[in-house]
């Protein structure tokens, strides 16, 4: 069996849907089809919330069905594989689907193999994640009643980078409200240099990491979890000197290693550390015109946010009905831009908005909500994060709107 599309979209999450809907705003007699097995669409911004008891899971779900723009076709099937020199895309029980022009938008996945332990101190629960199931994280956080509180990222790229410091502030903020703080402490390692890439938004962390006590430890990576004994262990470096560290534990909320799907790492669209190979200001592949990729599968180098593919999903759009025009995909404009919403406490934020050069780019819609300056913490950044995201979320850029 083999069907053709005009336009095949793979994913249906934030980015497939975004560019499926603003393509059919613009024209609704393309011919486009998305491909994606699951029922459920997650806004999983909400996820930090959900991990720190304020926000309801269920809320962060939809069908994907209710989210397939009119018109489009929605194939319920995982792909298995792409064969760019024929244009088609293989299935596991649709066949393949050829096309003139490919949008690759599966996001990531999580690879808990490539740090040892971790599995099993998952399984054996263990370790809590944001990423993995943020509902066990605040039923984690409720039964903590004082010792070591560890929070950790790995080395590979992440989807929302801030995402492990904000649950980190969030429950340093419960176990002050709890009374715990005096006999607790709480640890920040990672892999990174800094607290954060962006200067203005490091000055405000450096002083919530104070004030909240947490012993931050730069240039740690984690490589082992011995569930039984309750340790992580990290290879750290300092100042030039290799090294490694056990830290024991009482609390562990862990982001795990995440790489592209296999079915992307195993084709020849990806670069050398097996991420989508795109120009990373058109979206458009580097070997092959008629494919785009956009969202946490590209290899663009800023973070992985679902606010960035607010400002890729237009760049991308643009090429693909230039190209469809006959006209060259000359559209250049995606500066990487990304943003994250730098949860700092329940009722605080900071909102860290930048580009590839790291400088902070702040919306000057934030001057409308009457936020003179978005790298300090503020009340009314907290209510853009917990209400008027996910209502734009859902209403508007899930419908192909500009926000
Ligand atoms: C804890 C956490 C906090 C976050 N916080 C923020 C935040 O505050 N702000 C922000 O902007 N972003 C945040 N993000 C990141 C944001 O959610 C992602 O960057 C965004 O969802 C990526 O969109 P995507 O379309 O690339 O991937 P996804 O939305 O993950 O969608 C991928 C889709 O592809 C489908 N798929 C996978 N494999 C296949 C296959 N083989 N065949 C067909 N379909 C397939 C999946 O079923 C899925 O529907 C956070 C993420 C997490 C986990």
């Amino acid at each position: 069996m083999q069907t053709h599309h005009q336009i095949v979209i793979i994913g249906a999450g934030t980015a497939g849907i975004m560019v499926a809907a603003q393509l059919m705003r613009k024209n609704s007699n393309l011919d486009i089809a998305i491909i994606d097995p699951s029922e459920k669409h997650y806004y999983q911004p909400a996820w930090t919330l959900v991990g720190a008891g304020t926000y309801d899971l269920q809320k962060t779900i939809r069908s994907t069905e209710s989210l397939i723009p009119a018109g489009v076709k929605w194939i319920k099937d995982p792909v298995t594989g792409l064969q760019p020199d024929d244009n088609t895309v293989s299935t596991q029980h649709s066949g393949t689907i050829s096309y003139d022009y490919l949008v690759v938008a599966p996001g990531l996945v999580n690879d808990l193999s490539l740090i040892e332990g971790l599995q099993e101190a998952v399984d054996q629960g263990v370790v809590c994640s944001n990423y993995i199931d943020p509902e066990y994280t605040w039923k984690c956080l409720q039964e903590f009643k004082g010792g070591t509180a560890l929070f950790t990222q790995p080395a590979t790229p992440i989807k929302c980078g801030g995402a492990p410091q904000k649950i980190m502030y969030l429950a340093a903020d419960y176990l002050r409200k709890q009374g715990l703080d005096s006999r607790s402490k709480i640890i920040f390692a990672t892999p990174g240099a800094v607290i954060f890439g962006v200067k203005p938004i490091a000055a405000t962390l450096t002083q919530v990491l104070n004030r909240y006590h947490i012993d931050f430890k730069p240039a740690h990576t984690p490589v082992k979890i011995d569930a039984a004994n309750r340790i992580a262990y990290f290879r750290n470096n300092i100042q030039g000197v290799e090294g490694t560290e056990a830290i024991r534990f009482d609390l562990l909320h862990l982001a795990p290693p995440q790489t592209a799907p296999k079915f992307v790492k195993e084709s020849i669209l990806v670069n050398e550390a097996g991420w989508l190979d795109v120009d990373i200001n058109s979206l458009q592949h580097k070997r092959y015109g008629n494919i785009f990729g956009i969202g946490d599968v590209a290899a663009l180098p800023t973070a992985k946010t679902g606010a960035a593919i607010r400002k890729q999903a237009p760049v991308v759009v643009d090429n693909l009905l230039k190209l469809i025009k006959g006209l060259a995909a000359d559209n250049k404009s995606y500066e990487g831009y990304s943003s994250c919403p730098l949860v700092t406490g329940y009722g605080k934020m900071v909102l860290a908005e930048f580009n590839y050069k790291n400088e902070f780019t702040p919306d000057p819609k934030m001057k409308m909500m009457l936020i003179a300056d978005s790298s300090k913490e503020h009340w009314r950044l907290w209510i853009l994060k917990k209400y008027i995201l996910p209502y734009l979320y859902w209403n508007k850029m899930m419908k192909g709107e500009d926000v």
